[in-house]
């Protein structure tokens, strides 16, 4: 199917400002660095203070206002109106700065806590989300500088992380249908789509590193970054007694200590992530509480994961990277070393 980025307004029709920037994400602890066009980036991170390695390069991406599907496809659907659709391959970064300073304590000792509203403050205060995506080929898409076609385009350099020139071939200008007289000798500059979005965000940041209860250390890892992850927005969906697709998460670093942001999916916000251990019944260890359920599955035959415990539709890609069992292991010691009575279920 072929299909174009709008250029044009859907509200004037005009050809509209297009927010066009740089971007590229701290490999110490996954924020994301945006750069206005024309600027230099900054070589350090705002939110932890990691300088960007030269390797990682920045990428160009805009904010379009929707794609144009192809008069010739027939669908049609009214052009640049259809809304942009997260894929698999977009990746959700928190875009609001959290450095360690602006995180509190909880009532569980260990277990510090951010907070951004999705709405009624001002902008700066604003809990923001960002997701790209990189087009299936990673190298994001090549733009037609004539018309509104787009295709996706390889990347290159290290994990083919880079964007690099790519020349379109011949095609239809979707809009009407006809050849584009575009100059096929100029290269086009590929660029990612961006969707960028307010909500209510929670940071939970784990100031110990990982032991069992015992005193062992266990082994940190994305495997158990993402365990928690996920343990941990299920868990807090059980408690909010909402869908689970309500909520979504990711994981950062600071100073080599794990935070999981936990936020709301709708636009705005709904308050659930605001009301996460900043309210009775909610609280940082009902929560942990909440997601040591989810780990300690009922299913005898479960090692890492399961349908019963944490595998759910929404986080299909996740299920490879979990292991619940050191996951739930670092939890319990959590409660006991802050006095919350459990009956210890760990098992490694
Ligand atoms: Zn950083
Ligand atoms: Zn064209
Ligand atoms: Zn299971």
């Amino acid at each position: 199917m072929s299909e174009g980025i709008s250029k044009r307004s859907k509200f004037t029709g005009d050809d509209a400002f297009i927010e066009r920037a740089r971007y590229r994400v701290c490999t110490a602890c996954r924020s994301p660095q945006l750069t206005p066009q024309g600027m230099d980036p900054e070589e350090e991170c705002q939110q932890c203070g990691a300088t960007f390695q030269k390797v990682n390069a920045t990428r160009a991406f805009i904010r379009p206002h929707g794609f144009v599907t192809s008069v010739a496809d027939g669908q049609g659907r009214d052009p640049g109106a259809t809304r942009i659709r997260p894929t698999v391959s977009d990746e959700a970064l928190l875009l609001t700065e959290a450095p360690r300073s602006k995180y509190i304590a909880t009532d569980l000792p260990g277990i510090l806590t951010f907070h951004a509203p999705g709405s009624n403050r001002p902008e700066h205060e604003l809990g923001r989300i960002i997701t790209v995506n990189r087009g299936r080929h990673g190298g994001g898409f090549a733009w037609c500088n004539s018309c509104e076609h787009a295709v996706p385009t390889h990347g290159h350099g290290p994990d083919l992380a880079w964007q690099q020139q790519a020349f379109l071939q011949a095609h239809l200008n979707p809009r009407s249908g006809q050849p584009c007289r575009f100059d096929p000798s100029k290269p086009s500059w590929p660029i990612d789509l961006a969707h960028v979005f307010e909500t209510d965000v929670r940071g939970l940041l784990f100031e110990g590193l990982p032991r069992t209860p015992s005193g062992d250390a266990i082994v940190a890892s994305s495997s158990l970054d993402r365990t928690l992850q996920e343990a941990l927005r299920l868990g807090a969906a059980d408690l909010l007694e909402t869908d689970p697709r309500d909520l979504r998460a990711l994981v950062q670093k600071l100073d080599g200590l794990l935070v999981v942001v936990i936020y709301d999916s709708v636009s705005g916000g709904a308050g659930y992530a605001t009301r996460l251990t900043n309210e009775d019944g909610y609280l940082a260890r009902d929560l942990l509480l909440a997601a040591r359920k989810i780990l300690n599955c009922p299913n005898p035959d479960c090692i890492t994961s399961c349908t019963r415990c944490l595998n759910d539709y929404s986080n299909q890609r996740n299920w490879p990277d979990f292991d619940r069992r050191p996951a739930q292991a670092w939890i319990e010691t959590i409660l006991i070393d802050a006095g919350v009575k459990i009956d210890p279920q760990w098992d490694l």
